[in-house]
């Protein structure tokens, strides 16, 4: 029997941990978190979600805003074809942005509620052993626990992974201002603007990036300029440029700024962690993230619940060891059928890096005109894998002969992302 103070130690006090912290000790556990920063302190990113996802989880109250007037466009980027260049493609689907600050309260209520113990340190080392596992602090505490659940982002503490690939990474520059007119219309977001009549010819052979944009009312917007996923990232200067460039051609002149995001990192395809290891990853540490979306907190909302369960149910044998407790997580985490949409989604995401401009638009224009509950199940990852591969096939059946090329002809890693697809190892 093991004489861990705790049952689980969450590492880190982001989105992922503190959803974790909270499913767990709602299912009893004794939960104790360790975390550089004060879990109270505001997150730096803001957090975008479908309607129907957060409508899903019933937390739709979490939402600071909510646009109907979903878009995109991706016109044919050719100058004479103006109206065509500026016709958006609807989405006719609802999108959110959380209240952060609401959305940590309604964790950190949960953790309060159940107890949690919390720790702030910075873990550096890491000893697991039959019965326990124990995390020593940069300070020299030692903090035990049955299971350790690394949830400390992209960079993670103590998870491994067993690939070491060149991680894709999606870079945005992004500002909340006012402008001399609206950039957008009133109470519309724009999900992907891929126009680029802003651009010459020899700027649209370069790294094709988009806009991310939404009226966040009262007269204030957020615009962000974004560059999908590329290795080695695209810098946040060429954003920037590229940001001011589009704005000047449509007339547009910031009068005030009141935010303004200077270079985030979004790693896109992280590699799986190493599925063996006695201790578990949750979030970004384990790879989490959507591979084509970036977007993260539609599934820790809707999986934390049942790896808990899980967690719980293995921990009712008080002989069972840290390294089975761990598996019994894995498994839940990332079973058989995920690792192979994983394979499929960063064959795509392989594929999309290496596409000009031009085909870029092509792929999104047939990608947004596949029936909404298949774009919308590719973007959220709740497609099962067959689905997945249906929607993928339809896709490219349905696509010009230009991207059809694109997607046929294997380059770098892509032959091993489909091999994985076949046989997923980790
Ligand atoms: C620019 C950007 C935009 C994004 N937009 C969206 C979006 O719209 N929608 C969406 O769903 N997702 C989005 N994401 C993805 C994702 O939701 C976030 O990246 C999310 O913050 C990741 O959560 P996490 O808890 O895994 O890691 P983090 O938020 O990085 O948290 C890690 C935590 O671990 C702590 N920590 C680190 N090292 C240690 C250590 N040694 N000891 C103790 N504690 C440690 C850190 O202090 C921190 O508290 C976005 C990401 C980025 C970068």
């Amino acid at each position: 029997m093991s004489k861990a103070s705790a049952d689980a130690l969450v590492l880190g006090a982001g989105p992922a941990a503190l959803s974790i912290a909270a499913a767990l000790s709602k299912e009893n556990l004794r939960v104790d978190v360790l975390a550089k920063n004060d879990p109270s302190e505001t997150w730096p990113y803001t957090y975008g979600i479908w309607g129907e996802e957060v409508d899903g989880l019933g937390l739709n109250h979490l939402l600071e805003h909510r646009w109907e007037n979903t878009v995109s466009f991706f016109g044919p980027g050719s100058k004479n074809a103006e109206a065509e260049e500026n016709q958006p493609t609807p989405h006719h689907r609802d999108y959110g942005l959380f209240d952060k600050k609401k959305l940590q309260l309604y964790w950190l209520d949960q953790c309060n509620s159940a107890k949690v113990t919390w720790h702030r340190g910075v873990a550096t080392d890491l000893d697991i052993n039959s019965s326990i596992s124990t995390v020593t602090t940069s300070e020299g505490k030692k903090i035990t626990a049955r299971l350790v659940i690394d949830a400390s982002g992209y960079e993670p503490v103590f998870l491994s992974s067993k690939q070491n690939e060149p991680i894709a990474v999606q870079t945005c520059y992004g500002i909340v201002g006012r402008f001399n007119k609206p950039p957008l219309e009133n109470g519309q977001f724009i999900l992907m603007d891929y126009r680029c009549d802003h651009l010459n010819n020899s700027e649209r052979k370069e790294p094709p990036t988009f806009l991310y944009a939404m009226d966040m009312g009262g007269g204030s917007f957020f615009l962000e300029e974004t560059s999908l996923g590329l290795a080695p990232p695209l810098e946040i200067d060429t954003l920037k440029a590229r940001l001011k460039k589009r704005l000047d051609n449509r007339g547009l002149k910031i009068v005030s700024l009141e935010h303004e995001e200077l270079g985030l990192f979004l790693p896109m395809n992280k590699p799986l962690p190493d599925l063996d290891q006695p201790l578990l990853g949750f979030g970004g540490a384990a790879a989490m993230v959507h591979p084509a979306s970036g977007y993260l907190v539609g599934s820790l909302l809707r999986r934390g619940p049942e790896l808990a369960k899980a967690i719980a149910q293995v921990m009712q044998d008080p002989n069972a060891s840290p390294a089975e407790i761990a598996q019994s997580g894995w498994k839940v985490l990332w079973p058989n059928e995920l690792r192979r949409k994983q394979a499929l989604y960063q064959f795509g995401l392989e594929k999309l890096m290496r596409f000009e401009e031009n085909q870029l638009r092509e792929f999104f224009t047939s990608f947004f005109g596949l029936p909404s509950e298949q774009w919308y199940g590719f973007l959220t990852n709740t497609l099962s894998l067959g689905e997945l591969v249906a929607a993928m096939w339809t896709m490219f059946t349905g696509a010009s002969w230009k991207v059809r090329w694109g997607l046929m002809g294997m380059q770098g890693r892509e032959l091993k992302l489909l091999w994985q697809f076949l046989r997923p190892g980790n």
